[in-house]
This record gives structure tokens, sequence and C-alpha cells, in this order.
């Protein structure tokens, strides 16, 4: 399997090892594959969680050897997840895609340990013998995650850039208390959207880019631009579809819907991916909170980033400018890169762009989307929580809200991306509890007592961790900041 650039599609294609190292093309598109290879198990019923991951794996990787992939799959599904890894709950008639049960809770998890594990052997592969410097730009679960999957791995450093005012309290120790002799974290005064910008101009940055060279170090990314950040994200929309089977929820073969809380469009992107491959899919729905960017693109076909930011409890998705989009246009344009380019050109230069109505054709017999209100989000996680006795985090809850207003005769499959306990605050206020001057443990323990959901390992006692990191600039400072980490 090769790739291509969305932006440029008469640039030499390249190999999957180098799709994960350079993380972005250099043209400024993504890399996607020239192609959607067919997978469908020959029986549902008794694949466990890696044999399914080696199989996909193999499709894409090709590059890598069948050892490398299991190398791969095994240090990133072992010890790290239950042996479920991403199990399926039933809650009133909704699968909900548990995807939360990695080391951080958030579902970034699956990506995100698998990732550096495919750059360690792409790297490799491609003889670079630099350094490799992951970049990372983060709405609060990202960061930990990469930290927790790169922290410690030999040729490889990285660097996490968080909004200083844009993260929950959980996700804010969790960055701070990481270990590694190979990572830093750098708070922002700014948004998602301005870290995210910084990071990117940092990779577009060829005088930067030199001088790193010259160092020794080239940079990477662990954002879901990544195409080895995607990858792992199709194994469990497959995974689930199994658990459903093997539940007697379906007959094999026929179609569910599934409902994605988003924000980079790279989880339900892999979802696309899945139905490409074959997985039964009739809608795929894609939730936003009031940052609602992509209901507007999906349903009015205006993509329009100059909009007001708003901060909400679902921060994971509080972003206005969704790069994963760009690879869903890519097949909706029918692959035409040129005007891709021009789209993705205009976003950035004047803010916006229309899609033309042949696109929207395109999409509208599987896909659909909504937003939900801060308001609708609260009613939510305590509605469910009343009726099933389940706890839905704020991003989840998002997407319940969602499924709920569209309907469908399939059944859903709820992609359920966050532990609540990473958003104490948000579920304690939805289930009507007053959390001020409570401190972070007291919550989860308060939190505990309600749902008797016991509380991760990852987020217990995370207050009385050492704080390791206290670094912090300014938007424009982000460049100084890389060169003192790298002391270049
Ligand atoms: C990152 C994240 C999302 C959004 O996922 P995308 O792939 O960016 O659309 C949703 N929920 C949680 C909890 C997240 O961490």
């Amino acid at each position: 399997m090769q790739y291509m650039s969305t932006r440029d599609v008469n640039a030499w294609p390249v190999s999957a090892s180098c799709a994960i190292r350079r993380g972005i093309a250099v043209d400024g598109g993504l890399y996607v594959p020239q192609d959607f290879p067919a997978y469908l198990p020959k029986s549902w019923s008794d694949l466990d969680y890696q044999t399914m991951a080696r199989g996909i794996f193999a499709l894409y990787l090709t590059d890598f050897t069948d050892a490398e992939i299991s190398s791969c799959v095994e240090g990133a599904y072992g010890s790290n997840f239950p042996p479920l890894v991403a199990p399926c709950v039933t809650v009133g008639g909704v699968e909900v895609l548990e995807l939360f049960h990695g080391p951080t809770a958030a579902f970034k998890d699956i990506a995100l340990q698998a990732l550096p594990r495919f750059l360690t052997h792409a790297l490799a592969h491609e003889g670079a013998g630099a350094e490799a410097v992951i970049l990372a730009a983060t709405s609060g679960d990202t960061g930990k995650a990469a930290l927790e999957g790169f922290k410690d791995v030999p040729g490889t450093r990285i660097i996490v850039f968080y909004p200083e005012d844009g993260v929950s309290t959980a996700q804010k120790l969790q960055m701070i208390t990481t270990t590694g002799s190979n990572v830093s974290v750098v708070s922002v005064a700014g948004n998602f959207d301005d870290c995210q910008a910084g990071v990117k101009a940092l990779f577009g940055d060829d005088a930067l880019r030199e001088r790193m060279s010259a160092a020794g170090f080239e940079f990477s990314s662990a954002n879901s631009i990544n195409f080895g950040r995607l990858l792992p994200q199709i194994v469990y929309y497959y995974y689930g579809y199994a658990q459903m089977v093997g539940r007697g929820r379906i007959k094999p073969g026929l179609e569910i819907q599934i409902a994605v809380p988003s924000g980079n469009f790279g989880n339900l992107l892999a979802a696309y991916y899945a139905k490409r491959m074959g997985l039964p899919v009739s809608r795929l729905v894609c939730a936003s909170n009031i940052n609602d960017v992509l209901t507007e693109a999906i349903t009015a076909g205006s993509y329009n980033r100059l909009r007001d930011f708003y901060k909400t409890t679902s921060p994971s998705m509080d972003i206005l400018v969704s790069s994963n989009f760009e690879r869903f246009l890519f097949e909706m344009y029918e692959r035409d890169a040129l005007r891709c380019a021009t789209d993705f050109g205009a976003l950035s230069r004047s803010g916006g762009f229309t899609v033309p109505t042949g696109a929207r054709q395109a999409w509208s017999g599987f896909l659909t989307a909504g937003s939900a209100s801060e308001d609708e989000v609260r009613d939510t996680i305590g509605r469910i929580f009343e009726r099933y006795g389940y706890l839905l985090d704020p991003h989840t809850a998002v997407g319940w809200k969602v499924l709920e207003g569209v309907g469908g005769g399939e059944p859903f499959l709820l992609a359920a991306t966050a532990s609540p306990y990473k958003f104490t605050e948000a579920a304690l206020t939805a289930l009507g509890r007053d959390v001020d001057g409570m401190t972070e443990s007291g919550r989860q323990e308060l939190l505990s007592r309600m749902s008797g959901v016991p509380i991760p390992a990852a987020l217990a006692g995370i207050e009385e961790l050492p704080k390791r990191h206290d670094m912090h600039t300014s938007i424009d400072g982000m460049r100084a900041a890389v060169e003192g980490i790298l002391s270049i």
C-alpha cells in the first residue's frame, strides 16, 4: 500500500513508513491510502482484538514484516488494556463501545499506544538515524495519551502544547505529572486552535527544519493528522461489530449505525474507512458540542472557522478547525487534490469555503450530523444515569444526545470516548452535586460512591503525584520553546 497527499496526487506516492514518519505531507496535505483494502473476517465470533488488529494493520503497513506488526500489536494491546481492549455495553438499546480503558482513560490511548511502535519501525526502515521529535497540540486527551505512548521510547522526544485554560483539572494534572526523560509539557496562552496552528507552523518552518536536521532531529506528529493514528482506530469499529454479532444483537452482514462525538474528525473518519473496507454500516452520525463547525459543514455545506470559540464541558471537542475533515472531503471530491488544495488554502487564508453540491450529495445517504448544547449534555448525563445507572462522560453524552435526535432503523454503536472520571466536575454537576471547593480526589470518591464505577487506575491519586512540568509560553513563543527544549 502506498500513500498520497490530499493536496497533490501527482507527487510520488510514499510507503507507510514514510507517511508515518513525516506525519504531514510536504505540500501541507494529509497522507491517505491509495485505496481501501477489503476486510471481512470469515467468522465474527471467535476473533480477539489482537488478531483483528494484526489483520487490519497488515493490509496498510505493507512495508512492515509480520513480526514487526505482531510486536506493535502485542506491545500496544497487551498489559496496558483489559483483555477485551474495547468492550461493548448495552445501555437502553444502544451499544456503547467503551474506548477508554487504556493507560490515560481516553480513547486516544488505543491509537497512541500503537503509533510510537509504528514510528520506531518506520524510522528503522527509512534508515533515518535522526531522533524523532514529536510535536503535539492537545485539547486535553491527546497530550497525556501521547506522553504515555512516547515516554522513554528510544530515538524519540515529545513536546506537548496545551491551552492553559482549555483543559479539565484531571487532564492538566495528568499531563504535568508525566514521568519520562524525553518528555516536555508546555502550556500556551491561547486556545486549542492556537496550539494546533502553532504546531502546524513549526512543521512548515523550513529554516527551523534545517537547523533541527543539522542537530540530528526531525519532526513528526502524534496528532490525528498522522495516518498512524487513524489506522488503529479502524480496528475497534470492526471489533464493536463483532461483539454485537457475538451477543446476538445483529446477524452477520446486517448494517449498523455508528455515532461518534467528534472534534478533529479522526475517530469518525476511521469509522468511514471501516465502512469503505466493507464493514456493514448504513449511517455515520457526527456529533458536535456547541463548537459546531462540523455540523454546519455536513448539514449546510459551509465550512467556516471564523466563529466564536466556546469553552465547554467536553473540551476535547472544543475546536474550530477539524483537520481530518480534509481526508473525508478528498474522498467526497472523488480524490480531486486540486480542489482540496484550493478549498483548504481558502480555509487558512480567508476563513472558510463552501462545499459544492455534488460532494454534499455524495455523503447525504450515509452521513448526518447534529450538535448538543451544554444544557442538553448535562441533562443527558443525569437522565441516562437515572434511567439506566450508566454514567456518560460529557463527550459521550454529546454523542448520545445527537443519536437520540436522528433515530433510524438499524442498531446504534456509540463511541464512548472518555471515562467520566476525566471530567468529574461536569459529571457531578450533571448529577446535581455542588463540587465547589472539593479536591479532585474528593470528587473522584464522591463519583465512585454515587455511580458504583471504580476510579480508573490511571486517575487515582493523581493529585498527590509530583508536578514535573511548569513551562509556559505565549502563542508567538512556541518556536522559541522548542528551540530551548532541544538546545538548538
Ligand atoms: C479527541 C476526543 C474526541 C474527538 O475525537 P476526534 O477524533 O478529534 O474527532 C472526542 N472525545 C474525547 C474524549 C476525545 O479525547
